[in-house]
């Protein structure tokens, strides 16, 4: 049997972390098992329905690497086929036209609840015939008196629902719209769909989509039910402790990878191992170790593991996801070191892509200032001398490498019979603006010598207006 998975969300809002786990945890599902991964948009509420939220989930997955292999399918190009299924049910006596008007079943609804009992409809037109002319009805399934529905779930284990908790699900609405349940069920069976991995909230409609299924001949697909996501607080997930959207998380600064692999150990785990590539999450991937609690979010945990990718990614990968934010904070890079080498020697000191390109600034524009407290600690008359010696040591080299850079300064510091300390600080505030930057070397590596000459004399002027006022 070839495994075909599916993502299926709902478009009433962006993708966020709990929609993206799932999306991954079916991905990865049919990846690991060399199967297809569907993607199917079940828009079939019009109201909730927008088209951001649809491009929203298409961007999500995008960017997070989930691609499809069959879809999008959108359900509401597909109502002619579920109304087809709908009357071959009619036809074949699995399905009834109900006219109880929505009073009517209000007054029973009271009545149940006035029991105790749960409210469901008692089947009143489930084998009558008398059907009134002109009079607007639903189409109700009928649904098994008796026996039971067993689920084998690969999270929750084995679920028993005996079919008197069941009542006739409403699948055609009085306004002839197919409804939620049923088509998801015509989906699955269309699209050939063999696991089913979703959130927990969807669990009360599998028995119900079960019998459908029943009823239609169409295999039952396996079942994995996955549990919640918590924040950081140990609350329902909310806005402040990480239900974000998933591009909000681009916009934050993180990596795909970064995200991914944060995601697929929020309910998973295969032995302690926290880092996994894509190959290793496709390799080791199984329904069976998804765990049955809910997860809390951990953005701790996401910030090591996106520090740990911009370190340790090719520089060509985290270039690509960087230069975004590049162009956000209008660094123009088009001029100046490869964002590759600024990479290079930012990454160590970087938690997100966000944090890399405001501290890259210096690379690619000039400041008008420099930062404040660095300058008045660093930029001190006792530094004009050392600065201007290195200037001079800098514009002479010839060899423009970070060896040759260090000896420049390794040298001026000698003759001048200073520590490097007196040196360095001073060089680095007046070359970068702050106080904050990869070791000399390597930074003044990636800039022009003359660029370099120009910062130093605006630091000298700096300097002497100190020493004027
Ligand atoms: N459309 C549903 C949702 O967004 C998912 C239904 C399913 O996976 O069966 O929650």
């Amino acid at each position: 049997m070839s495994v075909v998975t599916r993502f299926a969300p709902s478009p009433t809002g962006y993708l966020h972390v709990g929609g993206a786990r799932t999306a991954l945890y079916s991905w990865l599902y049919a990846k690991s098992q060399g199967g297809e991964f569907v993607l199917r948009i079940e828009d079939t509420d019009l109201v909730r329905s927008t088209d951001e939220a649809k491009q929203a989930i298409l961007d999500g997955m995008t960017w997070l690497g989930l691609h499809h292999d069959k879809g999008p399918y959108y359900q509401t190009e597909r109502f002619e086929r579920y109304n087809q299924i709908i009357d071959e049910l009619l036809d074949k006596g699995l399905a009834y036209k109900c006219f109880m008007s929505v009073e009517e079943l209000d007054a029973i609804r009271d009545e149940q609840e006035k029991k105790g009992e749960k409210p469901r409809y008692p089947g009143t037109w489930r084998d009558r015939t008398d059907h009134p002319e002109g009079q607007t009805f639903v189409i109700r399934f009928k649904n098994p008196l008796e026996g039971e529905v067993v689920i084998k779930d690969h999270v929750r284990g084995e679920i028993r629902i005996s079919n008197t908790e069941l009542d006739d699900l409403i699948i055609k609405r009085t306004d002839g719209a197919p409804t939620y349940n049923f088509c998801v069920v015509v989906d699955d069976w269309d699209m050939g769909i063999t696991h089913v991995v979703r959130g927990e909230d969807h669990i009360n409609n599998t028995p119900r989509q079960i019998n459908i299924l029943n009823a239609l001949g169409a295999p039952i697909p396996e079942y994995a039910h996955v549990s919640m996501i918590l924040g950081d607080d140990g609350k329902k997930l909310s806005k402040r402790h990480g239900a974000v959207s998933v591009m909000q998380y681009r916009d934050d600064g993180y990596l795909p990878q970064a995200v991914l692999n944060y995601l697929v150990r929020l309910g998973w785990s295969h032995g302690d191992q926290e880092i996994f590539s894509l190959d290793e999450m496709i390799e080791h991937f199984n329904l069976d170790s998804i765990s049955k609690s809910a997860s809390a979010f951990n953005t701790e945990k996401l910030n090591w593991l996106n520090e740990h990718y911009i370190k340790t990614l090719p520089a060509s990968e985290v270039a690509q996801h960087a230069k975004w934010h590049f162009d956000q904070q209008g660094i123009d890079y088009s001029k100046g070191p490869s964002v590759e080498s600024v990479i290079e020697v930012q990454a160590e000191r970087a938690t997100t892509l966000k944090d890399l390109a405001a501290m890259s600034h210096y690379f690619y524009a000039d400041f008008e200032s420099f930062d404040e407290k660095a300058a008045k600690k660093h930029l001190r008359v006792v530094a004009k001398e050392p600065l201007l010696a290195v200037k001079d040591a800098l514009l002479a080299v010839q060899d423009w490498n970070p060896d040759k850079i260090q000896a420049a300064i390794n040298n001026t510091a000698e003759t001048l019979g200073i520590g490097m300390g007196k040196i360095g600080m001073p060089l680095r505030v007046a070359a970068t603006g702050s106080g904050n930057s990869p070791s000399l070397d390597v930074t003044l590596n990636l800039m022009e010598k003359d660029k370099i000459a120009q910062r130093i004399d605006m630091a000298l002027i700096y300097i002497a207006n100190r020493e004027n006022s």
